[in-house]
């Protein structure tokens, strides 16, 4: 491989398309003339203001975003957006929120401090590996908005389809499915990912939140850093917005349009699943920890059904060029995280390795 990089599964921060970091570095002395580089640069200068323009507009072409959306770029990653959806979205002080896993519990542990959490359906009666239903939700009529972690980074589902919100505002968290597909954002009254997933650097979380939606009205309680307001205002530029994060994201949306936008990514991210799942249903020594219907793309969990055995793997993979493939320890067993900057020969390879794997221990 080039420059002897690994084939890094981690389920974030992840990989990030070679041709962005060559980008970068070839623009990190003198970023354009500019005899800066990005990281130096002053976030009211007119080169950044360039960048973080430029990055918005991208965005707004690779997702189709209505006008009538804001686009923010936030800094606290994705965990300061629990608090922030609920301190912004609960006008009547009641929300609902389906529970799929780790990130859907922090997300309701963090809303009750601020208000009425209805639990609409659950799937931890089998430690979150599938999806539940959601078509006909028993929704109140006060309640403020509906919740979704639309892919379950650790248990590895994803919704295929959203949950019928009964005409209510639908949230989601996006983190580790941002851009790995198309997205109509019409559906949505607030979609957040941290971009650290399957976009770019840590610390930085993109929010896009319909308009009405931003509100003059907050309790006094809520920080100003906390109100969507004040960053929609402001241009994500209240206050030193996450610079680097900008511009290492707005390379990447480049790159993503020029790919062929979010449908070349679903079908190209498909494709490769499938290489791993295929294997994965084949295998007499590994078996995927999710039903088949809610299986994630991006997130692919799976054991052997032996801890030690789990743990041979991971190190033997390791020794071969392939990082990160520890499954979170509420799973258990391996973990593959195969955003959209794995390359399917990534994924090849560590297929050609566990098939050897289970060759080896007949
Ligand atoms: C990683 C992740 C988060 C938290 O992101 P941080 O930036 O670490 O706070 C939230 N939701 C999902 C689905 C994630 O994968």
């Amino acid at each position: 491989m080039k420059y002897e990089r690994s084939y890094n599964f981690s389920a974030g921060p992840a990989m990030m398309p070679e041709a962005v970091l060559e980008e970068i570095r070839n623009e990190m002395m003198n970023y354009r003339g500019s005899g800066m580089c990005v990281m130096e640069m002053s976030h009211r200068s007119k080169a950044f203001q360039q960048i973080a323009d430029q990055a918005e507009a991208d965005l707004r072409a690779l997702m189709h975003i209505p006008d009538n959306y804001k686009v923010l770029f936030l800094q606290g990653g994705g965990t300061v957006q629990f608090a922030m959806v609920a301190m912004n979205l609960m006008k009547n002080g009641k929300a609902c929120y389906l529970e799929t896993g780790a990130w859907s519990k922090k997300a309701i542990a963090e809303a009750k401090k601020y208000g009425e959490v209805i639990i609409a359906a659950s799937s931890a009666d089998k430690n979150f590996s599938y999806i539940p239903d959601g078509s006909d939700l028993d929704i109140p009529a006060d309640c403020d908005y509906v919740y979704i972690c639309e892919n379950e980074t650790i248990h590895g589902t994803t919704y295929r389809r959203l949950p019928d919100t009964k005409g209510h505002i639908l949230v989601s968290d996006q983190s580790s499915m941002f851009l790995s597909r198309p997205c109509d954002v019409t559906k949505y009254g607030l979609i957040w990912a941290g971009v650290q997933k399957n976009v770019g650097p840590a610390g930085m979380a993109v929010v896009i939140i319909r308009e009405d939606l931003l509100r003059d009205d907050l309790p006094a309680f809520v920080p100003t850093y906390m109100n969507y307001k004040v960053h929609a205002d402001n241009g994500s530029m209240y206050n030193t917005p996450n610079c680097w994060a900008i511009y290492c994201c707005g390379k990447v949306f480049r790159y993503l349009l020029e790919q062929g936008g979010l449908e070349a990514m679903e079908q190209r991210n498909e494709e490769k699943a499938k290489v791993l799942y295929d294997f994965l249903d084949s295998s007499s020594l590994f078996r995927g920890a999710v039903v088949q219907a809610d299986r994630s793309v991006m997130n692919v969990p799976f054991v052997t059904g032996s801890k030690e055995l789990d743990a041979e793997v991971v190190a033997a993979a390791k020794a071969a060029g392939f990082d990160n493939l520890k499954g979170h320890k509420s799973v258990g067993g391996l973990r593959a995280s195969i955003y959209n900057a794995m390359p399917r020969e990534g994924v090849e390879a560590l297929v050609e390795f566990l098939r050897e794997f289970e060759a080896n221990h007949k």
